[in-house]
């Protein structure tokens, strides 16, 4: 049994993964929420987000991608949403899992055409504590 699960691994369900990580302050509120609800009111978070690609093999030197071809990420989060209101740069009410499908569909769209990895999940952290991750499937 043992022996069949790597078996698969090796003959090529293997692949590499990299992370890159990003922070950012802003403000948000949820407005849906019940006015006794905390995040009913406007508050703010260091928002802390990772773009996570993958690729079955290496390119260049041997990377997944480039960790500096992903600097656009960082100068997109800076311009667009640090000291910003959430609410007033998404057209949805902003949780963690509505920013990490908005920031997903940007890499795709603006980053992902120009690289060699391939974009799987971004993830969201208002707290060092809880996340919420927003998963690429393999038919997009
Ligand atoms: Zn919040």
């Amino acid at each position: 049994m043992e022996r069949t699960v790597i078996e698969s691994r090796i003959s090529g369900a293997a692949t590499f993964r990299i992370g890159k990580r990003f922070t950012f302050d802003a403000a948000h509120h949820l407005p849906s929420l019940p006015t006794d609800h905390k995040c009913s009111r406007v508050h703010g978070h260091t928002y802390t987000v990772e773009f996570v690609l993958e690729a079955s093999e290496l390119a260049g030197p041997g990377f997944v991608t480039d960790f500096g071809d992903l600097a656009v990420a960082g100068r997109y989060l800076a311009e667009s949403f640090d000291h910003r209101d959430l609410n007033e740069v998404l057209d949805v009410e902003p949780t963690s899992e509505a920013l990490a499908q908005h920031l997903a569909r940007w890499f795709r769209a603006e980053v992902e055409p120009g690289v060699h990895g391939r974009l799987v999940a971004v993830r969201v952290s208002e707290t060092p504590r809880s996340w919420a991750e927003y998963l690429l499937g393999e038919s997009r």
